[in-house]
């Protein structure tokens, strides 16, 4: 089941893909003065700059080659840490491994986003960088993790797939730290299917990106270029029939995350006064995006009771969003042994994936369970709750479906 976006795809997205197919032309590059190429991409890319207030915009394939870009933008590789969540989709982790680097589990705290304290304990002589995800649609605190960045002389990445459109003190998130990333796919605030971008202020970095992101090209070219590749890149360029979506999903987002806030708040009225459950602390109330309403139980067997009779699970059962579930990462099983990070020379550390190893983190996942406001996904261990269109009385139900699961466990 699919993200809030999905929920409003209308007239607006078809004729958009109508106006492009009718022109026949499909790529991200043309000429601007003919008529037929109707850059979709760059339209979008540059809609995102103006209304975010980020200086570059790169459209990309996916959130996942929005991270692979991103991290080797930054030139993270080989010998390299990078101190991710322990909660998060895999893909923060394995664009990790893919650029040759190391993944450093850390803890995450009661907003299910990275524990600052614990991102220091983690900080060794060879740790380059710090991926902040925006679980769920919720900030991480990023004045911390700024802070720490700062004082080791770290590398901040904001890896926002979860949270396109959520922001932080007045900032859009992914426009905080070095470079951001964003997913269009199904599951997130707005979808194409798939798609993806990556975000920064910092012009070395976008034009580092652009490159990677094709074949080493420099940024904004026209037509074909013959010549001057200035690195070995890949090919992530995003067409312009997933752009021609994104924009007309683009501009419902503000709508659509004012939506979410009702919903939430809506729901969350009618729980809050409930003995025995609290709530996952929003570090910015008014900027995160409001997709999800995370509840903690008092202990591991009443959440998992209660999850039962709603026909869900705890966030401890809910897939590959969590690091013990990720049984190709505690093996490090890369593609070819010869790729694995933690035995490539230049690593001099001596990082370790264990089941257990995040204590606390696996404390607060065995007790959370995820009510969707709009990400509906059982994957995510959201099969429970309402969608972005569920009416006043639709909410009302689901509350007292929710009460009446807490009284029969005895909560
Ligand atoms: C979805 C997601 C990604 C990957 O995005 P894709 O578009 O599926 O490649 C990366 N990080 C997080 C936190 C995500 O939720």
């Amino acid at each position: 089941m699919p993200g809030p976006g999905y929920y409003w795809i209308g007239e607006e997205e078809a004729q958009e893909v109508l106006d492009l197919i009718n022109s026949k032309y499909l790529f991200r590059y043309g000429k601007e003065e003919d008529p037929a190429f109707k850059h979709k991409v760059k339209t979008l890319e540059e809609e995102v700059a103006k209304s975010f207030k980020i200086n570059y915009t790169l459209a990309v394939t996916s959130g996942t080659s929005a991270l692979i870009t991103a991290l080797s933008a930054l030139g993270i590789g080989p010998g390299d840490e990078v101190i991710v969540p322990g909660y998060t989709f895999i893909a923060s982790i394995t664009s990790v491994v893919i650029c040759g680097a190391v993944p450093v589990l850390a803890e995450v705290d009661d907003s299910l986003t990275l524990d600052p304290d614990d991102v220091e304990r983690k900080i060794t002589p060879h740790t380059k960088a710090i991926m902040a995800v925006h679980m769920l649609g919720n900030p991480c605190n990023l004045d911390r993790l700024s802070e720490i960045a700062k004082k080791h002389n770290l590398l901040l990445i904001e890896d926002s797939a979860q949270a396109f459109g959520g922001s932080y003190k007045g900032k859009r998130l992914g426009s905080i730290g070095n470079i951001g990333t964003y997913s269009f796919n199904f599951f997130k605030t707005i979808n194409a299917g798939d798609g993806g971008m990556v975000v920064t202020n910092d012009k070395t970095l976008y034009e580092r990106a652009f490159a990677y992101h094709d074949q080493g090209h420099f940024p904004l070219r026209m037509g074909v270029e013959i010549g001057k590749r200035s690195i070995i890149g890949q090919n992530y360029r995003m067409n312009e029939l997933t752009a021609a979506v994104l924009i007309a999903q683009f501009r419902k987002l503000d709508k659509l995350i004012q939506r979410l806030h009702y919903l939430k708040d809506k729901f969350k009225e009618q729980i809050k006064d409930i003995k025995g459950i609290t709530f996952r602390k929003i570090n910015d109330k008014s900027g995160e995006c409001a997709t999800l309403l995370t509840v903690f139980l008092p202990d591991k067997k009443i959440a998992d009771r209660v999850a039962k009779i709603l026909n869900t699970t705890t966030v401890s059962h809910s897939g590959w969003h969590v690091y013990n579930n990720m049984e190709q990462l505690m093996g490090m099983k890369v593609i070819n042994p010869k790729l694995n990070p933690l035995t490539n020379p230049y690593y001099k550390g001596s990082t370790k994936y264990e089941k257990g190893m995040l204590p606390k983190t696996d404390d607060l996942l065995n007790r959370a369970i995820n009510i969707s406001v709009g990400v509906v996904d059982a994957g995510l261990g959201s099969a429970f709750g309402i969608n972005i269109n569920s009416t006043d009385e639709e909410v009302d139900r689901k509350v007292e479906e929710f009460k009446k699961a807490l009284s029969q466990v005895g909560g």
